[in-house]
């Protein structure tokens, strides 16, 4: 009881706002960004609406990096409803910049969001594209519910597009949808997207 007389910090600085811990910075009153290191297909968040996102390309049937492990892990009904998902042109079930979302089966969580970034050296406007496949998937996210995302640095494998560049545009991307999500993750596999998806977002979500 002698306890309340020693004098404690103020509980909520504005400096708080910034960076609430390691990896974890606020996007709203309500809602915040998370930055971590791992693998995506052992993501979920108990008892809530939840989807990761794919790293896909246009045909949807699996593919390497992150494609191949959230198929792994997802079992063989996440192929076949990707088969499922209707071709806009021969071989074309989600062109470059759009999404498409899908049950997610063996995975943990609720949904699999499929996206396609741009290949870096061939696509005309990569910012443009990179982008659309991020607003695009929050967009699918939202219609569906889910108040739980998570990303991995999509294109930032062979699709080579340069970490920093990808970051700001992925975290930007992010903050337009601010009051829409509960939790926005992005789990990251190398040490060099995650320092650069950290330094941007100290940059940008002051
Ligand atoms: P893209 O074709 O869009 O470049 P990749 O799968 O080649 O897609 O790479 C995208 C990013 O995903 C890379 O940074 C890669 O290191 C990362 N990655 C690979 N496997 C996983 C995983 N299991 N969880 C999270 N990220 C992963």
């Amino acid at each position: 009881s002698g306890g309340d007389s020693v004098a404690r910090a103020p509980s909520s600085l504005a400096s708080e706002n910034v960076d609430c811990g390691a990896g974890r910075f606020r996007l709203s009153l309500s809602s915040f960004l998370d930055i971590r290191k791992g693998d995506i297909t052992v993501w979920s968040v108990d008892g809530s609406t939840d989807a990761i996102v794919n790293a896909a390309n246009e045909r949807m049937l699996g593919g390497g990096g992150v494609d191949g492990a959230i198929h792994r892990a997802a079992g063989p009904e996440l192929v076949a409803a990707c088969r499922a998902v209707p071709e806009v042109r021969p071989g074309v079930r989600c062109p470059t910049g759009e999404a498409r979302i899908t049950p997610a089966f063996r995975l943990p969580v609720s949904y699999v969001i499929h996206t396609v970034g741009p290949i870096y050296d061939t696509d005309k406007q990569p910012e443009v594209s990179l982008r659309n496949a991020y607003r695009n998937s929050l967009r699918l996210a939202k219609e569906n519910g889910i108040m739980y995302i998570a990303f991995p640095a999509i294109s930032c494998g062979v699709y080579r597009y340069p970490y920093e560049a990808a970051s700001k545009i992925a975290i930007s991307a992010v903050k337009e949808f601010s009051d829409d999500f509960k939790e926005v993750h992005f789990v990251l596999f190398s040490d060099d997207t995650y320092n650069a998806w950290l330094d941007t977002a100290r940059e940008l979500l002051p």
